[in-house]
């Protein structure tokens, strides 16, 4: 062998005293630092060490460095290994200690201690030469047929495991590659050998004994690999990766460490998992991506943080729904009486939903469409959704829109980003845990837009029927079939969906209630909701329907009913105070006194209930007799009336006009307010108005200022130029609320014509509709959301665009019954209906001059 070639390492070397492990030449070892020797040794010499020699250290082992800095050295073995630190990485936790990372160079033997403290240092002599390993041929001619046959056993060890596992492979290649020599040593530390085991190798310092040494042992983990191999011949090739992975432990049956029993629980549940995997229903291609992973997961060790993300995205993968569905159960006829059982009113709602249901009967796979109830917040749209689940017998699932403004919201993350998962359609699935549920996508025209991509778009593949069935959620990367789930969407408005898509879905309007379906409503549902929920019953709380009626037109404003069922809510909540005390009351009145009591209910109980809500200190009235809510009672509880009739009030002066206006939340009427001043024809908007009601307002003075001369309409100087010399103010009230929309056109011809006229405008009719230069009326939407606001208020009359009468259809009989509609087509027929004697062309009167 060349000597030339040779390393020396120096000739004096401090002494790191291991007790756990062999280090071997050519090995590497991670070794925990704590004892005070070995920690000063770190310190000065290999923290502070400036040059390659510094990183040299002997390694002895099989001695315990005792804990305390005075205590003697104990003995020490005398043939070590010199090492390289290639890592030191310090910690404070549990203790102080230092991890160390080291590998092996050759073999010495300590001649004499020069020093024991604050660490041993030790002249060496070195007995290992290390070779650049160039030249294997002649260690084969040294060492002859022992060399040779040991490299046999080593190649037919190694090809025993998995070759396609890289480390294998490369262990293959190191094989022919090292010199023989040492091999012994690498190979020794890389199957499984005890402690003594590896002493003994340690101190065999002639190659020859080394290698008569180790041939027994590499003997030892073949047989033991063979004997493995046939326990588990039937499961081919998978296993043969388990052992590959882990051959030393099981092929010894030594005593394992707590540690070692960890990670064999750990390995046990990736076997579970793949196994889980394989008896999934998944589809083939999630099956592939799968077992890719696992082999990932099983080559990758635990502490890297790629393995608990591919650890979840694999328990994700198995608890996902592939194939399971729940089995739809319908019937047309129970569904209807479901239907009806759950919601009052709302009849084109169920009718189309029974639709629906009924193609779906007749045929099972119906592809789309897929039906968004659009409507004012309270209305059922989510309850509706909820039956239908529950008529289908199927899982429901709510997935809230509103403010989702990231794509990956709908689409997961891609697992490449730290804390990625999927997205909520996905996350819904694993929820519910069938593939069939009834997903509710609550709030679609809420969804939002920002840099990180459009969740509507995202949304489009999700509900197109044609796409859906092979969903890909960028957290799966594979395709997902959602083409079973049923899909419901609900919005406030269509407004703000996006075309694309709106263009998807079916859309069912549910418009506000009228005043008696909602006191129906409360009385069928909230009310009997509200009392389980509060443990009362309804002996113990009685709202009369007036009351009802009172809370509905004086403390909400409402399309829906939520605000109702809130305050309902409040009246129990009041009302359970007051019979948890009284239970406490042992006070309790005989039979015939309660029944009397009953019996004039509505009068005695009026007065009683009245100071009983109002004053907490009386407490004479017995549990049994139920509490009456009365509209002091009402006063009580909830407080001073919110909303008072007020147009009346509001329309005692020329200039003032009310509108109907419609909103994501329902009807609503509108003032519209118009005073002028001296100026110079000054058009003044205020009220936060959109771009199409500014045009509008030009619009009407334009029409007015062309038609003064027809209705003898002059400013304050007696001209019919009604911008000379005037400035106009025109205000919509509740001025912090945008609006827009073209349909406030006629309130503002008609708020200026009393302007101008100086004649009010009838107190109890309100109009809404377009209007065109040319004096015509156009129509608008959400009739029937404006009428039922007009109803709301307590108007009478409604000036309604004639081509808009077609839609009077839809509003419930008594709400039109209890209204007029003026049908206009153009804006002479408005304003005869809005002011009382008509407004026809009239000779000059002295009272048009009259000044505001
Ligand atoms: P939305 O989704 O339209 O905002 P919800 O479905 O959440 O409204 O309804 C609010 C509450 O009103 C629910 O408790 C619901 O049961 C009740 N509700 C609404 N409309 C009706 C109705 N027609 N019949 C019975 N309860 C109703």
């Amino acid at each position: 062998m060349a000597a030339g070639s040779a390393i020396q390492i120096p000739s004096r070397l401090p002494l790191l005293l291991t007790h756990e492990g062999v280090l071997l030449p050519g090995s590497t070892m991670r070794t925990s630092v704590d004892s005070p020797r070995n920690m000063q040794l770190v310190r000065s010499r290999l923290l502070k060490g400036t040059s390659l020699r510094s990183t040299i250290i002997g390694v002895i082992p099989n001695t315990s460095d005792p804990t305390s800095d005075c205590d003697d050295l104990p003995s020490l073995h005398r043939i070590g290994t010199a090492a390289l630190a290639v890592q030191v990485v310090g910690s404070n936790w549990p203790k102080p200690h230092y991890t160390l990372l080291v590998t092996g160079l050759c073999r010495f033997q300590i001649l004499q201690l020069l020093k024991e403290k604050p660490y041993p240092v030790a002249e060496v002599e070195q007995l290992d030469r290390l070779e650049q390993f160039t030249n294997q041929h002649k260690s084969e001619e040294e060492l002859g047929e022992l060399s040779e046959q040991f490299y046999k056993y080593a190649v037919q060890l190694v090809e025993m495991l998995d070759m396609s596992v890289p480390a294998v492979a490369k262990l293959r290649r190191l094989l022919d590659n090292l010199p023989r020599e040492a091999l012994p040593d690498i190979l020794t530390s890389i199957i499984r050998t005890s402690n003594r085991e590896k002493l003994q190798i340690l101190d065999a310092v002639s190659l020859e004994e080394r290698f008569k040494m180790t041939i027994p042992l590499l003997v030892r983990q073949i047989e033991g690999l063979k004997l493995l191999q046939k326990t588990r011949k039937p499961k081919q090739d998978d296993d043969k990766r388990v052992v590959a992975i882990r051959p030393n432990r099981r092929i010894n049956h030594l005593p394992s460490t707590a540690e070692d029993e960890e990670e064999e629980e750990d390995h046990d549940d990736v076997v579970i998992l793949e196994k889980k995997i394989r008896t999934s229903s998944m589809s083939e291609q999630a099956l592939k991506v799968c077992l890719k992973e696992i082999k990932r997961l099983k080559k990758m060790p635990q502490s890297m943080p790629e393995y608990a993300l591919t650890r979840n995205y694999l328990e994700l993968m198995v608890e996902l729904p592939w194939n399971k569905s729940t089995k739809d159960r319908l019937e047309i006829r129970a569904a209807r009486i479901l239907l009806d059982n759950d919601h009052y009113a709302m009849e084109k709602l169920k009718k189309r939903v029974l639709e629906y249901l009924a193609v779906r009967q007749l045929k099972n796979n119906l592809k789309g469409p897929i039906l968004c109830f659009v409507g004012p917040p309270g209305v059922g749209k989510t309850s509706v959704g909820r039956s239908i689940a529950k008529t289908l017998g199927r899982e429901f699932h709510r997935i809230a829109l509103g403010g989702v403004c990231d794509q990956s919201d709908i689409r997961g993350h891609r697992r490449t980003y730290v804390g990625s998962m999927p997205g909520r359609i996905i996350n819904g699935l694993k929820t519910v845990g069938v593939n069939n549920p009834v997903f509710l996508l609550d709030e679609v025209d809420k969804l939002g837009k920002s840099l990180q991509g459009d969740p509507a778009a995202a949304l489009l593949e999700v509900l197109d029927p044609e796409q859906n069935h092979s969903f890909t959620d960028h957290y799966l990367n594979v395709a997902f079939d959602l083409s079973q789930v049923l899909f419901i969407a609900t919005a406030n408005t269509t407004a703000t969906i996006p075309p694309a898509l709106l263009d998807r879905m079916e859309i069912i309007q549910v418009p506000g209630y009228t005043q008696e379906e909602k006191i129906e409503i409360a009385h069928r549902h909230l009310i009997p909701k509200q009392l389980e929920q509060h443990g009362l019953t309804p002996q113990q709380l009685q709202i009369p329907q007036v009351t009802t009626l009172d809370i509905i037109a004086r403390y909400t404003r409402e399309a829906g009913v939520r605000s109702l069922d809130r305050k309902l809510g409040a009246i129990c909540r009041a009302v359970a105070v007051k019979v948890a005390e009284g239970q406490h009351k042992e006070t309790k009145p005989d039979r015939a006194e309660v029944d009397e009591g009953e019996d004039c209910k509505e009068h005695v109980t009026e007065d009683a209930k009245t100071e009983s809500i109002s004053d907490t200190a009386d407490l004479a009235l017995p549990p049994e007799m139920p509490i009456l809510i009365d509209f002091h009672a009402l006063k009580d509880i909830l407080g001073p009336p919110m909303y008072e009739m007020e147009v009346s009030e509001r329309l005692s002066q020329p200039g003032v006009a009310i509108g109907l206006a419609w909103t994501p939340l329902g009807g609503e009427i509108m003032f519209v307010e118009a005073s002028r001043m001296d100026g110079e024809g000054q058009l003044t908007l205020t009220g936060q108005l959109g771009e199409v009601m500014k045009e509008s307002a030009h619009l009407a003075i334009s029409w007015l200022r062309s038609n003064a001369k027809r209705y003898q309409l002059t400013n304050a100087s007696g001209s019919f130029d009604l911008l000379d010399n005037t400035d106009i103010h025109l205000h919509f009230p509740a001025g912090a609320v945008t609006k827009d929309g073209p349909s406030a056109g006629v309130t503002i011809v008609t708020c200026l014509a009393s302007l101008f006229s100086g004649r009010l405008v009838c107190s109890d009719v309100a109009m809404t509709g377009e209007i065109t230069l040319r004096g015509l009326v156009l129509p608008v939407g959400g009739i029937k959301d404006k009428v039922l606001a007009a109803h709301r208020a307590g108007l009478k009359r409604i000036i309604i665009p004639q081509r808009n009468e077609k839609d009077l259809e839809e509003i419930a009989a008594n709400v039109r019954q209890e209204l007029t509609f003026v049908p206009a087509s153009c804006l002479d027929e408005v304003l005869n209906a809005a002011f009382d004697g008509g407004f026809a062309v009239k000779p000059r009167a002295e009272r048009l001059n009259s000044k505001l």
